[in-house]
């Protein structure tokens, strides 16, 4: 397979070596999910025997005979695309700071549109469902934002301006350590003010309870606004509009939270080939159905 993606050499040897063959990437797949070896889901014996009759081996635990397979559990569960392939969009988009579209990866690993596109919002998926467990913390600050259209004078919302609230723990300097951008629901705007019930939604969800150094600016033009979290949000856009020719609201939240993940990892020196790796195994795996679904809402 060839890496059409010419700007990225930060790939090592080793990465491209994996993705040369399936059986590698069987093998990386098992220390990821099983890193100190086998243990079998029902009564955690830690030997298996081998079955490689399929595509994709089967392990029969020696104890109670459960048979799992490589992929269950993992996000590749139930795909139809080679190990090789998972790998190579990995590597791709790990290793492509400015992102990847799914029209770009279906030709760099032989795949449809639609596989691609469905790889990346998997890979996206996973990075929001670790957020969602990671609240924000210490001295937190959040401010209502804007997608969409840069600049509009009339009062009332424009169709294409999404209302988002950003917040983020920052430190003592007031530099972000871990930022969110959210999407308001409609449900939680009036016009393109965000009521109080979306402030709270947004603390409820993403703000530690015990958190006794808060401030939320909701008002556009407060002079209190934190000028350097709307920065985040100004670059976000910047990176939505040049990587993907602008989203609409339904898919928003995704790419949002790809930008998020991939910021908050630069800002932790975090390898996000790594870091998705283990997301990979230990996010539950999601379907195409429930992905169409919950896009808006995650
Ligand atoms: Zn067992």
């Amino acid at each position: 397979m060839e890496l059409v993606e010419a700007q990225i050499q930060t790939i090592s040897k080793e990465q491209l070596q994996l993705i040369s063959s399936e059986q590698q990437c069987m093998e990386a797949l098992f220390s990821a999910k099983w890193p100190d070896g086998f243990r079998c889901a029902r009564c955690n014996h830690s030997h298996a025997y081998k079955i490689t009759t399929r595509r994709l081996p089967l392990f029969e635990c020696s104890s109670c005979h459960y048979q799992e397979s490589l992929t269950k559990g993992t996000l590749m569960e139930g795909s139809r695309s080679d190990l090789r392939k998972w790998y190579h969009a990995l590597l791709l988009f790990s290793h492509n700071p400015t992102g990847i579209t799914a029209l770009q990866l279906s030709a760099a690993i032989g795949v449809t549109y639609k596989t691609a596109w469905l790889i990346l919002h998997k890979f996206r998926y996973c990075m929001g469902e670790a957020d969602a467990n990671t609240m924000l913390s210490g001295i937190v600050r959040v401010n209502c934002a804007m997608y969409g259209k840069p600049y509009n004078p009339s009062m009332e919302r424009h169709p294409q301006e999404q209302p988002l609230l950003i917040g983020a723990s920052v430190n003592d300097e007031g530099d972000p350590v871990y930022v969110k951008i959210k999407q308001v629901f409609q449900e939680h705007l009036l016009g393109r003010t965000i009521r109080p019930i979306g402030t709270r939604h947004f603390s409820d969800c993403h703000i530690e309870p015990d958190t006794d150094d808060l401030e939320s600016v909701t008002a556009r033009y407060s002079s209190r606004r934190f000028h350097r979290l709307l920065n985040v949000v100004k670059k976000a856009g910047q990176w939505i509009n040049t990587t993907f020719h602008g989203i609409g609201p339904k898919y928003l939240q995704a790419y949002l939270n790809e930008y998020c993940s991939r910021l908050n990892l630069a800002i932790h020196g975090t390898s996000v080939f790594r870091y998705l790796i283990r997301l990979c195994v230990t996010i539950a795996p999601v379907t195409y159905a429930s992905l169409l679904r919950s896009a808006s809402r995650s």
